[in-house]
């Protein structure tokens, strides 16, 4: 496989509501200590209403797809993390336009509008303890070996992601809830960068 498709796309989303279903609990307990304990319930519920809907969009094109999924996140997910998720699959939307597949070039760019539209709207930057910390090195990982075969491409991007959710925990939370913690925040994993690993681990899956 060379590209993503229509049908890949709909398995990764499928794939990310069993997912976010199973890991709940798992991305709760993170939020219990700087946050609220509702991140594993928000994209669990989030990603359940996508799903719910991928059979009306049968018809739809990838775009189209992804522009569904940003608004069902955004009326679904709540918190912080629902509009910045929401934000993430809009700002997709462009690269993605008119295309019936996406290669590694055009998945890239979607990430990197995706990304870029998170930072504008939640104003976090590297190294403030966020979801943002996650998706940065998921794009480099991507840009770094543009010649990389898909499937490969997409599991390094996830992996990336999954490091840098780890590697969340010596840090100070600078944006969101856990910011009102302080130095408080340190020593725990943030729960936004988690649940942007497991997302980009359930693309890499659904491709493999
Ligand atoms: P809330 O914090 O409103 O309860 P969630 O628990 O669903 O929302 O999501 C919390 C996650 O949102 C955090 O772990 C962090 O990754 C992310 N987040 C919060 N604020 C920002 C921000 N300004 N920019 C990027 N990500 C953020
Ligand atoms: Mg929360």
């Amino acid at each position: 496989m060379d590209s993503i498709d229509r049908a890949l796309i709909r398995a990764w989303l499928l794939r990310a509501a069993s997912v976010f279903d199973a890991q709940k609990a798992y991305l709760t307990e993170l939020d219990a200590p700087i946050g609220d304990s509702d991140h594993g319930e928000n994209m669990a519920r989030g990603f359940r209403a996508v799903a719910a809907k991928l059979d009306g969009w049968w018809d739809a094109d990838i775009a189209a797809v992804l522009k569904g999924v940003a608004m069902t996140l955004i009326s679904t997910v709540g918190g912080a993390s629902g509009p910045l998720y929401g934000t993430l699959f809009l700002q997709a939307v462009g690269p993605a336009a008119g295309r019936d597949t996406l290669d590694l070039p055009a998945w890239t760019a979607c990430l990197q509008a995706g990304v870029a539209g998170v930072r504008a709207r939640g104003r976090a930057g590297p190294g403030d303890k966020t979801m943002v910390d996650a998706l940065l090195p998921a794009v480099a990982a991507l840009e770094e070996f543009p010649d990389t075969e898909l499937q490969e491409a997409l599991a390094r991007s996830a992996s990336a992601a999954e490091e840098a959710a780890v590697a969340t925990i010596p840090l100070l939370a600078r944006k969101g809830r856990a910011s009102y913690l302080g130095e408080r925040s340190i020593g725990h994993q943030d729960p936004g960068a988690t649940s942007v690993g497991l997302l980009l681990r359930a693309l890499a899956d659904a491709a493999a």
